[in-house]
């Protein structure tokens, strides 16, 4: 994919390299039915081991952090973190 069908798709370039593509996404966002706390746990780990090894991390929890994404794991990070991150921010 060229860059301008990315930015004529609104996808960012390093989306493309993203780790969460495909199949594994699933586990980055809660399900629509209720989630006990032992799960999403579980499946939260799952989500940030994947991030672990994605090439795009920074880029990711920069660009999350940029739009206040409310849910799911970016960046390694879950929304009440990347929460914290935004109001140590705030403080420095
Ligand atoms: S850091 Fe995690 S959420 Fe972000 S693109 Fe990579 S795998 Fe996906």
């Amino acid at each position: 994919m060229s860059a301008q069908q990315t930015q004529e798709q609104g996808i960012e370039l390093w989306q493309i390299r993203a780790e969460c593509r495909g199949p594994q996404a699933e586990v980055f966002f809660p399900p629509p039915h209720f989630e006990r706390k032992v799960d999403r746990l579980q499946r939260e780990r799952r989500a940030k081991r994947i991030c672990d090894h994605c090439a795009v991390k920074d880029q990711c929890l920069e660009y999350s952090l940029s739009i206040r994404e409310p849910h799911g794991i970016w960046g390694g990070l879950n929304e009440n973190e990347r929460k914290s991150v935004l109001e140590l921010a705030v403080l420095m």
